[in-house]
């Protein structure tokens, strides 16, 4: 079954390699996705997958499955497909997206000598708008038993954290009157609003060091001669469980109550809560670290300090047992900027999908074929608290 999965996906890396660089040539951002989920959609109905396209009331969101026999666990491999405004696919989705395909074409090769289920989840919107968030509101999870996905960065880690995060807008609204000749008749809505990113920098020495508070000023007024009497900015507030990124969001939110009290402005303020923090299955990584390193890939040291942003596969990780490894496209290169863009156009950023793809479908193929390691995950994922 291994040697057939493998010359599956090897047998089907040109078509992969082809459409990663289409989807990358054509960025779609958030919920616009519409090329990206119809390329693979109708790959993976050729490759014999029962594709339902638009559920969870996404357009641009797919479940494509393919029965084993009866019984036995659901395995998925989620592709996102979401590009970033402006900067184009910065973030590589090119690559997650045809490795989570491939995946798929090579497990569900053996699918007729297995027990469960073979899906490939097509997951909009993962930059902004979380569509996982909402396909596990939706009921679009159901019956899966453990979610694969892989993402490029410039390491090897089979396994890292996420932060937990919300997001908090505020306004301040105050009075206008002339700056220079009448401003004691003014409440300077500004003013206020400087006084909370100065209270919330003074806020950082209190708070642990997984937190992080950083926010855009989205409007301060609308000329220098008027006191303005409406300022406006966004925050986004994280941490390493959302118990902790809820309690910092208190405080920030109390750093705008402070300045509106020392000025007089009235506070404003909505939260919306962002992503859950990852809760990485081990048994999960450790046989997705096997498997690529029997493939001769390296597999990097955990970094003393970790650099971590926030994802909607942390949601998923809390409600099912999931993996989110990462595999190199290159050295010293950040996501979200321009080299990373250019990276993940690159050989091997072609290998490394094509690797992901390989080492993904072979741990799906130990949950569906090994009983004693599907309990081995499911008894890591009850153990491990809700953070
Ligand atoms: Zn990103
Ligand atoms: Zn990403």
């Amino acid at each position: 079954m291994r040697q057939a999965i493998l010359q599956a996906i090897d047998d089907s890396a040109d078509e992969l390699i082809d459409l990663a660089r289409r989807i990358h040539a054509n960025p779609e951002i958030a919920f616009q996705e519409v090329s990206a989920s119809r390329w693979l959609a109708d790959a993976l109905e050729q490759h014999g997958f029962t594709v339902q396209r638009g559920i969870a009331d996404l357009p641009t969101a797919f479940r494509a499955e393919v029965a084993a026999g009866p019984g036995g666990p659901g395995v998925a491999f989620l592709a996102e497909y979401d590009a970033l405004p402006e900067i184009g696919h910065a973030c590589g989705h090119n690559l997650i997206c045809t490795a989570a395909l491939g995946a798929g074409i090579g497990l569900a090769t053996a699918a007729s000598g297995l027990a469960g289920k073979v899906l490939v989840l097509g997951t909009p919107a993962e930059e902004g708008g979380g569509g996982k968030v909402l396909m596990l509101q939706r009921g679009a999870f159901a019956g899966i038993d453990a979610a694969l996905m892989f993402h490029p960065a410039d390491y090897t880690l089979t396994a890292r954290p996420s932060l937990a995060s919300y997001r908090l807008k505020v306004k301040f609204l105050g009075k206008a009157a002339h700056a220079a000749a009448k401003p004691y008749e003014g409440i300077n809505a500004l003013d206020a609003l400087i006084q909370m990113f100065v209270n919330i920098g003074l806020l950082r020495q209190q708070l642990r060091d997984d937190a992080r508070v950083h926010g855009i000023i989205t409007y301060g007024g609308a000329a220098p001669n008027i006191i303005p009497d409406r300022a406006e900015a966004s925050f986004s507030v994280r941490a390493a469980d959302s118990g902790y990124a809820k309690r910092a969001l208190e405080k920030v939110i109390n750093c705008g109550r402070a300045g509106a009290t020392a000025t007089g402005a009235t506070f404003e303020h909505e939260t919306q809560k962002g992503y859950d923090a990852m809760k990485p299955n081990r048994p999960l990584a450790d046989a997705f670290g096997r498997h690529l390193q029997e493939m001769g890939w390296a597999v990097d040291l955990p970094p003393q300090r970790q650099r971590m942003g926030s994802t909607d596969m942390g949601d998923v990780s809390q409600i099912i047992p999931s993996v989110h490894p990462y595999l190199a496209i290159g050295k010293n290169i950040g996501g979200h900027t321009v080299e990373f863009r250019e990276a993940a156009l690159t050989d091997r950023a072609f290998q490394a999908m094509l690797t992901a793809a390989k080492t993904m479908a072979l741990t799906g193929l130990d949950v569906m074929t090994d009983s004693a390691f599907l309990e081995q995950v499911r008894s890591d994922f009850s153990a491990g608290v809700k953070s």
